[in-house]
């Protein structure tokens, strides 16, 4: 029973949609009709059953009021008689009066019946349904005593009969009924069925063909609806991983063959650097033992021999000197090389003038030119703007290693330093462009790259002719590129190279550009790369602070031939006590030192309000610690080891005012005149009305800078600047820039030596005749 059911309960689940909703329909139509059926038809019975006993009861209670006589005389005949009346009734089988004392005194029965009265004990009064039949017991009254009873038996044939008519229409009701819901369900179970066996087909035919671009469409608020607008947004992700994963697994391949590229070059790069590491080491050894073993082996042969001749103990020495400067060259270039490898060069961009940072580094090459008999010219190929964005100091280092080369590999000729500006494309930056051109030895084509490399010359025999370490044109080349250009060569084996360097200039839209180089030589304007006399530094008194005896020494000896009074302290709390207590002319300060170190003693010395020049000597050849010196109160910077020239420059710049002011004749200036043409009456009322106001503004400066008003010094460098390049006077513009430099740092010193400069080149003018005024 359980498995018939079971299985029912199976075929029911996988039926279709369309055939259970049938089902439903049908099972819930019959259920409904079937119970309104069994309610009326049980209605019925009782009804029926109520009627028929009322019925037979009324008969009954005419007969018994009628039958009394026929008891009491027992008149059976007559009794018979009045009992045949119920044969009017044909389903009252059985009527029979009982006297009082229980004898039955007539009966009757209908003619089909076989029914017998029953006992007059079993007579129960009124009526009882039993068995299919209706027995009914009415009491015989006489004179109100109960004489008799009759009592009467009917069959409910009858009451059967409209039964089963009932029972028969409500079936046809039922069938009928199933059939209409039948058909109103087979009608409107579509709304729902064929939606979903669409959905089913659908999902099915995309199952098997795996084409995820078919939508469904249907356009109902149902939940039906709201499937089928979730099962399109299915589809639609589903294609779009399927489109990416089909993209993704067609450039897989490429992918992976880039990759593995990627990885070869890499791991190439990895294995060259690893090389290039290994090579850097091995040359690096080589050349820092080299000097060293020149400085070992004949400081060696001093020491021991002491019979040796006084020139070749001065050749000895030199060697030494040069080993040892060598070596101080290699170091510089190999620091300088290991901030540029990593990536650490710092690049300071201020607006800065070209002419004088090429100036300067010509300046400073004159001197070996000079010394081979080359020609060391100057050239502009085309205006050239009065100050670029740059790094002056990174130039200018760049430069002297080029014309240093150039000077080096030239033997007769000479070179050139030709300048030019590259207008820019659509809104990029002014490029300058710098040639140094010579008509030396010339590079070999197969070489021309490899001269980048570190350690790289053009053959070894090179080192041994010229010396040189091999870095300079790698440190140029990176030079060049922070400066946001590059550095190039063509050469000509046996005639010469053109080393081009091309750097940013910045924006130029607002920059003067000069048609000429400014007449005042650069020489005058920054006396480290002066190329002079001597300064005269006799009596000046100097405070050495060093805690090395041998620096101190060294330093002490080549003064005292200058005729400069040393004081020394061994630390920086020393040098502080002798500072605070005595009057000196400049500071040399030492910065790392014991008890005190030199950053202490110079921010406890300013502090205390002491405005002497602090020149700091340091072995720390980075770039930072200039900066860092300076942050603490130093005027100027100095490294180690100590190089008389440098040094003795060094003190000449800040020690000179006092001591040449009086006697340094201002006609050591070329004359000076404005480029502008002092025959134009226009012109020259622009140049009068300049000089008309130069002067008392010049005065006006040194007052400013006495009560240091450096807001008002500002203006008027501003002035000055401006002003003087519009009345053709540009030699003014570099110190012009110099000044403002200094007025931003507040830097006095520096503020003193550029009115100097200013002063100086005021003086230097040459003014128009008086009477040419009002022309
Ligand atoms: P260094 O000059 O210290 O050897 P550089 O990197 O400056 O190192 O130059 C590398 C090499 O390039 C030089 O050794 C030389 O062989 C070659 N070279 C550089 N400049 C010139 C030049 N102007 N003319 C000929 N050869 C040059």
């Amino acid at each position: 029973m359980k498995s018939v059911s079971g299985r029912i309960a199976r075929r029911f689940r996988d039926s279709s949609i369309s055939s259970k909703l049938l089902i439903l329909a049908a099972v819930s139509c019959a259920a409904g009709v079937t119970m309104c059926s069994i309610g009326f038809v049980a209605n019925d019975l009782n009804t029926l059953r109520t009627e028929k006993s009322l019925r037979i009861e009324t008969q009954a209670q005419m007969l018994a009021f009628n039958s009394s006589a026929v008891i009491l005389f027992e008149q059976t005949e007559a009794g018979e008689d009045l009992l045949a009346a119920f044969a009017s009734q044909p389903t009252v089988e059985l009527a029979a009066l009982y006297s009082a004392e229980g004898d039955i005194i007539a009966q009757y029965v209908s003619g089909s019946s076989a029914a017998v009265p029953p006992s007059a004990e079993m007579l129960q009064a009124g009526s009882q349904f039993k068995d299919d039949y209706l027995h009914h017991t009415e009491p015989v009254i006489d004179a109100g005593e109960e004489v008799g009873s009759l009592f009467v038996l009917s069959n409910l044939e009858d009451v059967h009969d409209q039964i089963s008519d009932y029972v028969f229409i409500a079936a046809l009701m039922t069938m009928l009924s199933l059939t209409a819901s039948l058909v109103v369900a087979s009608v409107l179970q579509r709304v729902i069925s064929i939606p979903v066996s669409d959905l089913a087909q659908t999902a099915r035919s995309i199952t098997d063909s795996e084409d995820y671009s078919v939508r469904v469409d249907l356009s109902q608020g149902d939940e039906l609806g709201t499937l089928y607008d979730c099962f399109n947004k299915m589809l639609e992700r589903i294609e779009c991983s399927k489109t990416e994963l089909r993209e993704a697994n067609e450039t897989l391949e490429d992918r992976v063959e880039q990759r593995t590229n990627e990885l070869e070059v890499a791991m190439e790069e990895a294995n060259q650097a690893n090389q290039a590491k290994s090579m850097f080491l091995a040359n690096m050894s080589h050349e820092i033992r080299t000097p060293m073993n020149a400085i070992l082996g004949f400081t060696d042969l001093l020491r021991r021999d002491a019979a040796i001749g006084e020139a070749e103990r001065a050749e000895f020495l030199d060697t030494i000197h040069s080993s040892g400067k060598h070596l101080v060259a290699l170091i510089n270039d190999i620091l300088d090389l290991s901030k540029v490898e990593a990536g650490k060069m710092e690049v300071e961009v201020v607006e800065e003038s070209p002419h004088q940072i090429i100036a300067e580094a010509i300046s400073v090459m004159r001197v070996p030119a000079k010394e081979k008999g080359l020609s060391l010219e100057y050239a502009w190929n085309g205006p050239v703007p009065s100050t670029i964005s740059t790094d002056a100091s990174r130039l200018r280092q760049l430069l002297i290693n080029l014309i240093g080369n150039a000077i080096k590999f030239t033997h007769k000729g000479g070179v050139q330093v030709s300048v030019e500006v590259i207008e820019p494309e659509i809104e990029s930056e002014h490029v300058l462009k710098i040639d140094v051109i010579d008509s030396g030895i010339g590079i070999p084509a197969h070489k021309m790259e490899e001269i980048f490399r570190p350690f790289s010359q053009v053959d070894a025999s090179v080192t041994r002719e010229y010396g040189g370490t091999g870095l300079g044109l790698t440190i140029s080349r990176r030079i060049a590129r922070a400066l946001g250009g590059e550095l190039e060569v063509t050469s000509e084996p046996g005639s010469g190279s053109v080393f081009s360097v091309r750097i940013s200039a910045g924006q130029l839209e607002d920059v003067r550009f000069l048609s000429q180089p400014p007449i005042a030589d650069v020489v005058s304007l920054d006396p480290n790369y002066a190329i002079g006399s001597r300064p005269e530094l006799k009596g000046a008194n100097i405070l050495l602070v060093e805690d090395g005896g041998t620096n101190r020494r060294m330093i002490g000896i080549m003064l005292d031939r200058y005729g400069v009074n040393v004081s020394e302290a061994e630390n920086g709390q020393i040098g502080v006590n002798l500072a605070t207590n005595n009057a000196y002319d400049l500071i040399l300060m030492d910065m790392q030192m014991p008890v005190m170190d030199g950053y202490t003693a110079v921010a406890a010395l300013r502090a205390n309000g002491l405005r002497t020049p602090i020149v700091a000597l340091t072995a720390h050849a980075m770039k930072g610690d200039e900066a860092k010196c300076r942050a603490a109160g130093c005027t100027d910077y100095l490294t180690k080891p100590i190089d008389e020239d440098r040094l003795v420059k060094k003190l000449g710049e800040y020690l000179h005012i006092e001591a040449s002011d009086s006697d340094k004749p201002a006609e050591e200036f070329e004359p000076i005149r404005s480029c502008l043409a002092y025959d134009d009456p226009d012109y020259r009322e622009i140049i009068e009305d300049f000089l008309h106001i130069l002067d008392d503004r010049v005065a006006e400066m040194k007052l400013l800078q006495a009560s240091h008003d450096f807001a008002e010094l500002r203006q008027a460098a501003h002035w000055l600047k401006g002003t003087a390049g519009t009345a053709g006077f540009d030699q003014f513009t570099i110190p012009a820039i110099r000044l403002s430099k200094a007025i931003a740092k507040e830097d006095t010193e520096s503020i003193e030596s550029a009115l100097v400069s200013i002063a100086e080149l005021a003086a230097a003018i040459e003014r128009p005749e008086t009477e040419s005024v009002g022309m």
